[in-house]
């Protein structure tokens, strides 16, 4: 029978044990490993099934508390973890350096709609969320004012596990926020309510739990309370389970009710209001709208006005380069939620026109709401998150500036990184140089662990299953700690090609029982579960791995996740990666495998694109250019094929001399591990997340701080003036016109000129009623391809001479520089210019000849 109610009863720590209540509160311990330590010693059999330090506390008896209370040793451990908690939570870290040198921002916020810091809080499904997380921690290590937003799920992410038949089965944990680390936001005794109109007159109201992630504060809304009628209670109750409709009110609730939740924190907590927003993900964009009208209520500003300075502060990532992938919504269901016919007050955003809102999300496609759309037009910054994952979304949203090269498109990148303390092994110490030998005995402790962790779930999973114990004998010998260790898990995305392996069944089979230098393969991953296309390819693995010929060499194991993944990413010797190039954004699984000395063989796609460096791993080539599906998978398979035929597999089993060896002959493979010296030496210090939040710090959070200032200084004089030349822009722009050129060409030339000199040039601009300095007029250069496009534009300025041709064109001079022989070309064109602008291109209008 199910509990109708629960409850949880803690004891009385006694009072030199009474630090590790904070310690357990605080997700710090996550990435800890001195904290964990101490609480897989208070109960070694309670951390090893839940690896959860509260968890620990609550089933932990007063008389192992009183034993350890009387162990001196121990109790000395904990006052030093509390003390080093303390002490990392006030140390001036890296930011504060910062901020002594240059303005930085006073708080920043960053919403998503996942969160994946530790398997304990399982709210999140992967790689977006577990970024997130990651976001945090490393925020955290590095001492930013960030504050974290997103939503409290009832129901965790899904579980997988099999049937006999290899089919996945979900099924749903209860996260009780009493037993998890979260701590309700009061103000005073009572606790904070925040509540967004909902239509019909109804408001869904949601709690903030806090969670505490080192020294950053993650809010958690959580709509399931009394106040709401059962339809709105449930607005929380699963990440990615619902419909379109569920699936609105989850993102206005983190979106509005977010900002709203964000104000009250800093307001009780007296914590800087945040200088940045930080959308991650398009899920977060009515945070944009929610701020707009803030400013249009309290500061009484125009629409426009208001945008001008939510846009300054606003950076906006985008995480997929699937146009499918895209968050989108019917525009009804947009009028709906945020006009809803109501009056006044009781509209979700009383003051903000819903024609005005529609138009930040429209797209190509009539009455869609686009979610990305509207973070890129309410974000002033935008990036993908590798730079291969920049030049696709430039691409991608390159219609939103119409006129433009893509180059100009105003999207950067910033590559993902992951957290080091979380995903390095502890067998890797901290520092210092060393050995071969002492590379390949590290190597060979964590393939070895990785094989007990497989030998565990394999059983575990033929148990659920449906078999015996007797039946299983098998699986206490599956895996071989010698073997070369191949690690594919990942989602079961169509592009991400789960069975790509399988395309020749009879090739892999061979190389998984050569009997000298055989291969092991140890699969993962979870399909969503509405997809029953990704969960016949799980099946397909799974019936392969079934054959009792190969079963001791491949395994699937089911229930991919944070706890899972830190021992295949950190035992696997290869991580193999092969996503139908460009589809993988980033990717960040095989930044984790190459943090442990794991050796990346993969597609260059999303990371892997712009860090191969030949020397940390393989490049599987693509046949991009193949439209064919069925052949680009032939010939990226055979590909993949060949490199572990002719290159991965000898290097592995070659020692020292270079003389290939089998199996039982246990010498250095020094090919191999100068590899793996190599890639933590080279790459593992690229693929941290420390360096991901630095460079948003640097290149998105600063300058966009700097905006805001900008913007709002004077009463927002700078916010005002940019919403008044917009106005006049759209006014002006339609009569705005290059009217003609004047070449300046040495006499006598025909049209030829010597490299290194310079052709002046004066253009003849109709400037519509805006003054000559309210648009930059730039020349663009360069070498001309067979279609007459500039192919390498070298961009310069003209300035306005003050005069004026006998048609009262406004003047424009400059030169061009010809530094090269060849075939040039040039253009004149006209943009807007204006101070609140961060690139010209922004407003996304141009005028050329
Ligand atoms: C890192 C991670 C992911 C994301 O990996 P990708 O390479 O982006 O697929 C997914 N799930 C878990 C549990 C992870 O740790």
């Amino acid at each position: 029978m199910k509990a109708f109610r629960r409850f949880t009863v803690r004891v009385q720590l006694p009072a030199n044990l009474q630090p590790l209540t904070e310690l357990a509160a605080n997700l710090r311990w996550s990435w800890h490993r001195p904290t964990q330590d101490l609480f897989a010693e208070i109960d070694p059999e309670v951390w090893a099934a839940h690896g959860d330090p509260q968890r620990v506390l609550d089933e932990t008896t007063p008389e192992r508390l009183t034993e350890l209370s009387d162990d001196a040793d121990f109790s000395t451990r904990v006052a030093a973890a509390a003390n080093d908690l303390a002490e990392y939570r006030s140390a001036t870290a890296w930011y504060g350096e910062l901020a002594a040198r240059q303005p930085v921002p006073a708080s920043i916020a960053y919403f998503s709609m996942e969160f994946g810091i530790t398997e304990v809080l399982p709210i999140y499904s992967g790689g977006l969320g577990i970024l997130a997380g990651d976001h945090l921690k490393a925020a955290s290590d590095l001492g930013l004012p960030l504050i974290g937003i997103g939503l409290f799920y009832r129901s965790g992410y899904f579980r997988q596990s099999l049937t006999a038949d290899g089919w996945q089965i979900e099924n749903y944990p209860i996260n009780d926020p009493r037993a998890l680390p979260l701590t309700p936001l009061c103000d005073g005794d009572d606790p904070v309510l925040i509540t967004v109109s909902m239509p019909g007159g109804r408001r869904l109201t949601a709690r903030v739990l806090v969670a505490r992630v080192g020294r950053i504060s993650l809010l958690l809304l959580d709509s399931d309370l009394p106040e709401n009628d059962a339809e709105l209670r449930g607005v929380t109750d699963r990440l990615y389970g619902g419909d379109q409709d569920h699936r609105i009110k989850q993102e206005i609730l983190l979106g509005v009710g977010g900002v709203r939740a964000v104000r009250e924190y800093t307001r009780i907590t007296g914590t800087p209001a945040p200088e940045v927003f930080h959308m991650n993900e398009g899920h977060a964009g009515f945070l944009g709208l929610e701020r707009i009208r803030e400013l249009v209520t309290d500061a009484q500003l125009s629409f426009t006005q208001a945008e001008a300075a939510v846009r300054a502060s606003t950076v906006f990532t985008t995480h997929t380069p699937v146009p499918a992938g895209i968050d989108r919504f019917p525009m009804t269901m947009v009028r709906h939620y945020f006009d809803a016919d109501e009056s006044g007050s009781s509209r979700l955003l009383p003051d903000l026109p819903v024609d005005v809102i529609c138009e930040l999300g429209d797209e190509a496609a009539p009455d869609i709401f686009n979610m990305a759309h509207l973070g890129l037009r309410l974000g002033q910054r935008a990036n993908g998150v590798s730079k291969l994952h920049g030049e696709v979304s430039r691409e991608m949203f390159g219609d939103l500036w119409p006129g433009f090269d893509t180059t100009e498109v105003p999207i950067g990148s910033i590559t993902n990184g992951v957290h080091g303390d979380t995903w390095r092994s502890p067998h890797w110490p901290q520092d210092g140089t060393l050995s071969d030998a002492e590379i390949w005995a590290i190597r060979s402790e964590l393939r070895d662990s990785l094989v007990a962790e497989v030998r565990r779930r394999t059983y575990a999973s033929g148990r659920a299953r449906g078999h015996s114990d007797a039946e299983l004998a098998w699986t206490r010998e599956v895996f071989d700690s010698r073997v070369l260790t191949i690690g594919f898990a990942r989602r079961a995305a169509t592009y991400k090609r789960l069975t790509l392996m399988l395309r020749d069944p009879e090739r892999l089979r061979r190389l998984l029982t050569d009997p000298h230098r055989p291969i092991q393969l140890v699969v993962a991953g979870k399909a969503h579960p509405a997809d029953d296309g990704g969960k016949s390819l799980i099946q397909q693995i799974v019936r392969f791995t079934d054959d009792p010929a190969l079963r001791g060499r491949i395994v699937f194991l089911p229930d991919y996740d944070i706890g899972m993944a830190r021992h295949i990413y950190a035992g696997c010797d290869v991580w193999l990666n092969n996503p139908v190039r460009p589809m993988e954004a980033c990717g960040t699984s095989g930044m984790k495998s190459a943090l442990n000395g794991g050796l990346n063989l993969s597609i260059l796609d999303g990371w892997w694109d712009e860090m191969a460096d030949g020397h940390n791993g393989w490049a599987i080539p693509s046949a991009d250019e193949i439209g064919d599906e069925h052949r680009r998978d032939d010939i990226e398979a055979t590909a993949l094929y060949e490199l572990l035929e002719n290159t991965v597999v000898p290097l592995y089993y070659s020692s020292a001399s270079g003389q290939l060896r089998t199996l039982d002959d246990d010498a250095i493979p020094a090919g191999w591990v100068d590899m793996v010296r190599h890639t933590i030496d080279e790459l593992a210090p690229q693929v941290l997340a420390e360096r991901m939040v630095r460079e948003y710090t640097t290149e998105l959070y600063s300058p966009a701080a700097q905006s805001f200032r900008d913007a709002c200084v004077n009463d927002y004089a700078l916010a005002r003036d940019l919403a008044d030349y917009r106005d006049r822009l759209a006014l002006a722009w339609p009569s705005v016109a290059v009217t003609g050129i004047d070449e300046d060409l040495p006499p006598h030339s025909s049209g030829v000129v010597a490299p290194g000199s310079r052709v002046g040039l004066t253009a003849h601009v109709a400037l519509g009623g805006l003054d000559a300095g309210e648009v930059a007029v730039q020349a663009v250069g360069g070498t001309v391809d067979a279609a007459g496009e500039i192919v390498d534009p070298i961009v310069t300025t003209l300035s306005a001479t003050g005069a004026t041709d006998s048609s009262g064109r406004a003047l424009f001079t400059g030169g061009l520089d010809v530094a090269r022989s060849g075939r040039i070309g040039y253009t004149v064109r006209v943009l807007p210019n204006h101070r609140g602008l961060a690139v010209t291109s922004e407003a996304g209008l141009v005028r050329y000849p």
